[in-house]
């Protein structure tokens, strides 16, 4: 397929080859899980120090005003919304993808009372589908919440369905929806979409203005490198703002949270999709993260996610041919996210063999080795090494130790 020699050519004329300066990236270690917990910025420790002696340090409570702590999650969201083609003022940072996902899941049903599906799939995240589940317990069953396989998604969507709610990018097989369509067919049945963009943000160019998108959610440690927990964000198209109700609402939401009213009355945009106090220590390095990507083309960013992407296939498919791997997910990299997944059989053994040798994927039951490939960083020098470091595992059978064999908490 390509040479060692090649890689470092390629790599050296590769015009985002100078974002890779803006982390931190620990030696000896080929890190292939910007999917899960992206690497840190340079610049974050500087950002969070300020937060932490002279903001919280000297300001204390001024600093609401002062520093602006107050409008961050709105601040921020602007900086973000050009990652996924969202206009100014539609998108804010804050809490969890699983609490925004209740939020704007409660907006969008309360927009369609008289639907009775919530339609999700397959390849959804579980804890999407446990937040739908949880509410639907809670309502005592008013809803059905319907989980198709991705390919049934269209046939699935008629006209009793409330909401379709899907993520964009599998978080196993890297295989992409057409978000357009979808968004497109959803609308003509008269149901509203809310698009979870966990392996999309930061990954590749998303456009959700171009696709119609009535809600989104994502997260920001992974590919946006906001750091470990850093807050998710949630996005409102302009027009449902005013009407869009989440049962989820708190202070920060109000329309005068200042007033201190004892009856809830919400903001007439964004806010009302915020409930209460973020933690501010991890908002500030979440600014340093999103000030690395200000002047990140995110065209240039999908080509190169593709081209690593293929690359690492290639090398793969040829370097482990009858070793036992199978591609998960569509050959097609129009279809797919930025991360590769092989089934294959001692799948966690061989990750934790990789991991001793410094080549840093995951594993995702109940038998994929998951490499991510993060546009912004990871270089086609990686992408070599990783797949002969994979290659030699596989061919020595080194991952078959007692050491390997043993689960941890987190895969
Ligand atoms: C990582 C991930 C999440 C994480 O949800 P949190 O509530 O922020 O922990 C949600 N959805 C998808 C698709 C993910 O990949």
């Amino acid at each position: 397929v390509t040479s060692r020699e090649e890689c470092i050519a390629r790599d050296a004329a590769d015009p985002m080859a100078a974002f890779r300066e803006r982390f931190v990236v620990p030696e000896n270690m080929i890190y292939l899980d910007g999917n899960s917990l992206g690497l840190m910025p340079k610049s974050a420790a500087a950002r969070v120090q300020k937060a932490l002696a002279e903001e919280w340090g000297q300001d204390l409570i001024t600093s609401w005003n002062k520093h602006g702590w107050f409008d961050m999650p709105r601040k921020m969201g602007n900086k973000l919304a050009r990652l996924i083609g969202a206009p100014s003022d539609s998108v804010v940072i804050a809490d969890t993808i699983s609490i925004n996902m209740f939020k704007v899941l409660t907006s969008a049903l309360a927009m369609r009372p008289d639907r009775k599906i919530i339609l999700s799939d397959s390849g959804n995240f579980p804890s999407d589908l446990y937040v739908a589940q949880g509410l639907n317990t809670f309502l005592d069953g008013r809803y059905e919440v319907k989980i198709v396989a991705p390919e049934a998604v269209l046939a699935s969507i008629t006209a009793d369905v409330a909401v379709v709610m899907l993520t964009e990018v599998d978080y196993r097989t890297s295989r992409r929806h057409d978000m357009a369509a979808i968004t497109n067919l959803a609308h003509a049945k008269g149901a509203l979409t809310i698009w979870d963009l966990a392996h999309s943000a930061g990954a590749m160019a998303v456009d959700l203005s171009a696709a119609d998108a009535d809600f989104a959610v994502g997260c920001t440690y992974k590919y946006i490198n906001g750091g470990p927990g850093s807050q998710a964000f949630a996005f409102v198209h302009p027009r449902h703002q005013t009407t869009a109700m989440p049962a989820l609402v708190g202070w920060w939401g109000h329309a005068r949270p200042f007033d201190f009213d004892l009856t809830y009355e919400a903001a007439p945009d964004m806010r009302r999709q915020q409930s209460g106090t973020q933690a501010i220590l991890s908002l500030a390095a979440l600014d340093a993260a999103l000030d690395c990507w200000a002047d990140v083309d995110m065209v240039a960013l999908r080509e190169k996610s593709k081209s690593l992407c293929s690359l690492f296939i290639s090398l793969v498919e040829e370097q482990c041919a009858g070793l036992g791997l199978l591609l998960a997910g569509p050959r097609d990299m129009a279809q797919r996210g930025s991360h590769v997944s092989f089934h294959c059989a001692q799948g966690y053994a061989v990750m934790q063999a990789l991991i001793a040798r410094g080549v840093i994927g995951d594993f995702r039951a109940p038998d994929l080795i998951r490499f991510g490939f993060a546009p912004l960083y990871n270089t086609r020098l990686e992408v070599f090494d990783a797949a002969a470091v994979l290659a030699d595992i596989l061919k020595t059978a080194s991952w078959n130790q007692p050491r390997f064999l043993q689960k941890k908490a987190v895969t």
